[in-house]
């Protein structure tokens, strides 16, 4: 599998994924580089197939539009994003890049059409709804405190200790983790009660 994380303006990372004899490839979260995402593209000799979404803000969608008119390109997004695609999907829903597959974790909170996406069962890609030693906020339009206890406690955390984490901004001590090392040193993951979660968030 050829997998990027790819740096971007403004502490925003680009997920480059491939498969290596198909040439297939699917990039999450555009963001605003397309220039450099295109190179690579271009060198490596790669068929961008899809560009999805982890959710609708500008920093992660920008380069959409050009990566679609350049390589034909569908873009992903989950049913209720506001943003213009081609593929909308749901939780559960599989992704197939060459025989890589790219399952969709529907992880609202951070917006109401967050996702995360499990690659290979290996990686996580978090968007903003998972930082390393962070969580995405929940105080922008469509966020929720709430949602983002059940994504966070009841989802992200069921999984197993050695995914490793890819998040949506580099704004950990490390550009990536594991679920293992987020669930003890993540302050925002530590037991808490719904409510008590809540209120943690709401502080400034
Ligand atoms: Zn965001």
């Amino acid at each position: 599998m050829i997998f990027n994380q790819i740096q971007q303006h403004s502490d925003n990372f680009t997920y480059l994924i491939a498969n290596e004899k198909t040439k297939e490839a699917a990039v999450v979260d555009s963001s605003y580089n397309a220039d450099e995402i295109i190179k690579i593209l271009k060198t490596q000799n790669l068929r961008l197939k899809y560009v999805i979404n982890t959710h609708g803000h500008s920093d992660h969608t920008a380069g959409n539009t050009e990566l679609k008119s350049i390589f034909g390109a569908k873009i992903v997004t989950h049913k209720l994003s506001k943003v213009n695609c081609d593929v909308r999907v749901e939780d559960g829903d599989v992704i197939k890049v060459g025989t890589i597959s790219l399952k969709i974790i529907y992880t609202p909170g951070h917006t109401i059409d967050s996702i995360c996406i499990l690659v290979d069962n290996q990686k996580l890609l978090t968007g903003d709804t998972l930082f390393v030693g962070e969580c995405g906020r929940t105080d922008m339009p469509g966020g929720s405190s709430k949602s983002m206890y059940d994504s966070l406690f009841n989802k992200i955390l069921k999984l197993e200790d050695n995914i490793e984490v890819y998040p949506g901004h580099d704004y950990g001590s490390t550009p990536t983790s594991t679920i293992g090392r987020e669930r003890t040193s993540n302050y925002t993951l530590q037991p808490r009660a719904l409510t008590d979660f809540i209120e943690f968030m709401s502080q400034p």
